[in-house]
């Protein structure tokens, strides 16, 4: 972006937060005169398109709602059921639904949100940074994940995929970003991920900022190099790649860059080869800026790790966003990761919001019923109170629940800035996957069924997400008794490594995805002994929880707790294979 380019997108930044208001009724009253003729709004509207009349009769739903409609399109129908303009893809979410993943149709429009939204949240980032465009290459990780054809022919992806796929992105790539397209699109993301440090290396001196979508993914890099600096060294100096790299394009796109380069490789070696490897990534890339990557909600976990590698360069959280709608941006990127705010962008979407209330520790409810609340505006939110987002688009979702809770944290101009809050109904997540109360109890359910024609019950278990070691995994703390006189210790060791294998069986298509990738190591079974769980309540009550209301946590996310539970543990199993 040219510097008069980028500061005409900040001009705009200011036009769209002062009329939020008036914005976001002409974004509703845009999407409700297209789409009040599509069978799912006919069935509430009559062909109406007021607002009020849309508040009061159109119900708040969530993806199983519109899913029969998704599916009739994605099976042939035309995309008029649900939305006027043509269905040109689909975005798959990284949240599930019934084990397959989510789809959201993709249209001219959307596509034009996505472009115009990237130069709205790094206008920001360039206004601190200066202009990155200019100054060198992005050293960002980057991975496609494999598309689907649904049956009518239309692709589904991941949006990063499908920004991957365009071919703007492909233009500016070579010039913009130390990866070539080659290793993006790697099937295998290890082999895909070495390129990519391996391009990152070669031209550190280029390099002005580093960075993935996620912080879980940046963490995995600076892992992955940890276990390969010395390889890549070799490879940087002889200017030959590794054999272990098969993958022909990635093979082709090295062929045309490397040479031997042995003072390049003797400085790496030197840098990576000291005892702390605090400020790695600093000492690596001594030109970046920052590191550009979403660091708030579930990533928040890796931000101390990310902080000790990068030293002092800040971490840039630059926008909130999901596979649904586009939501907000970060106006102050030099904001400390816990402190990140998103400001909203009324002309991306018609939102609403579901006043929630923080009722204890560990988790955010509900008081309420769906039907009985007014759903508050964009403009009316109120400072400190947190809210359920739900969004009307442009592309056939009207009035639907994404899953996010956030809480107000102020106002710019006129529109409201979020700090994310927590994914409702979410209790384990490593990278972008959601595991939800209802999905692990189904693996867990199967998975127990297996010690009883043992004579073993599970009597209790609870849940956590150990990111003490690269990739993360889920643990499960499971309490089991023996009938008849039976003791735990009599357990063999092989059934409860297949209740591993089987729980995994059961997780959810991108967990699956992700463990295959090995973004996620092996589910864990911690056993623990008898009353291990009657401590764990023990502890909550003397905590302030009445005893009477003691709900035991399906996810532990207390350190306390968890040193209760892994004080107790008797035997640690994992899942000794990759899931089907
Ligand atoms: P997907 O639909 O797979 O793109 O995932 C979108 C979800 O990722 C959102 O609904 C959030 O739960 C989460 N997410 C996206 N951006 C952020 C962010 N900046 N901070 C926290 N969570 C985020």
């Amino acid at each position: 972006m040219a510097t008069n380019e980028y500061e005409g997108v900040l001009k705009k930044i200011e036009e769209l937060t002062t009329n939020a208001g008036q914005i976001q009724d002409e974004v509703l009253g845009e999407i409700l005169s297209r789409n009040a003729g599509t069978e799912y709004l006919r069935g509430f509207l009559h062909g109406q398109t007021e607002k009020q009349l849309f508040k009061k009769n159109v119900p708040i739903v969530t993806y199983e709602d519109l899913k029969p409609y998704i599916d009739r399109i994605a099976n042939g129908e035309t995309s008029d059921i649900l939305l006027a303009e043509p269905i040109t893809a689909f975005f798959l979410s990284s949240g599930t639904s019934g084990g397959q993943p989510k789809m959201t149709p993709v249209t001219a429009q959307v596509t034009k949100n996505c472009e115009l939204f990237r130069r709205l949240y790094e206008s920001p980032v360039i206004k601190h940074f200066g202009d990155i465009n200019q100054a060198g290459k992005r050293m960002e990780l980057m991975f496609a994940r494999p598309e689907i054809e649904t049956p009518s022919g239309l692709k589904a992806a991941s949006v990063s995929t499908s920004i991957y796929n365009e071919s703007n992105f492909r233009t500016i790539l070579p010039k913009l970003y130390t990866s070539p397209i080659e290793t993006i699109f790697c099937p295998d993301p290890n082999q895909g991920l070495y390129c990519q440090l391996l391009f990152g290396l070669i031209q550190r001196d280029e390099v002005v900022t580093v960075g993935s979508l996620f912080a879980s993914t940046v963490l995995r890099g600076v892992k992955f190099l940890e276990n390969h600096w010395q390889e890549l060294c070799y490879d940087i100096k002889t200017g030959r790649l590794s054999d272990w790299i098969t993958d022909l394009g990635c093979r082709n796109a090295a062929s045309l860059v490397m040479k031997p380069n042995p003072e390049q490789a003797d400085l790496i070696e030197n840098i990576c080869n000291c005892k702390s490897w605090e400020g790695i990534i600093r000492k690596l890339w001594p030109k970046a800026r920052y590191i550009g990557c979403v660091c708030t909600g579930v990533m928040r976990q890796y931000t101390a790790e990310l902080e000790f590698y990068c030293r002092g360069l800040p971490l840039v959280s630059a926008f909130y966003a999901c596979s649904e709608a586009i939501c907000g941006i970060n106006l102050e990127p030099l904001c400390k990761p816990c402190d990140v705010s998103y400001t909203f962008l009324p002309n991306m979407a018609y939102f609403e919001f579901i006043p929630v209330e923080n009722e204890h520790d560990e988790s955010i409810e509900m008081k309420r019923n769906d039907e009985d609340t007014e759903l508050v505006d964009l403009v009316n939110v109120k400072a400190g109170q947190c809210y359920e987002l739900v969004v009307t688009t442009c592309a056939g979702l009207y009035r639907y629940k994404v899953g996010d809770v956030l809480m107000v944290s102020g106002f710019y101009n006129n529109a409201p800035q979020f700090q994310f809050v927590e994914r409702k109904n979410v209790i384990l997540s490593v990278d972008q996957e959601k595991t939800s109360e209802t999905d692990l109890s189904k693996a867990v359910t199967e998975a127990k069924a297996l010690l009883d024609p043992l004579g073993f019950i599970l009597t209790e278990y609870t849940s956590y997400v150990d990111t003490s070691s690269a990739p993360g995994h889920y643990v499960l703390f499971w309490e089991i008794k023996g009938k008849e006189g039976k003791h735990c210790k009599e357990l063999d060791p092989k059934i409860m490594v297949e209740c591993c294998s089987k729980m995994e069986e059961l997780l959810h298509y991108t967990y699956k995805i992700y463990r295959k990738r090995n973004i996620i190591a092996a589910v864990e079974i911690r056993v623990v002994k008898q009353g291990s769980f009657e401590a764990l309540m023990d502890y909550y009550v003397s905590k302030g929880t009445s005893l009477s209301q003691y709900k035991k946590p399906s996810c532990i996310k207390s350190e306390e707790a968890l040193k209760i539970l892994d004080s107790r543990v008797i035997g640690k199993y994992f899942s000794p294979k990759l899931p089907l």
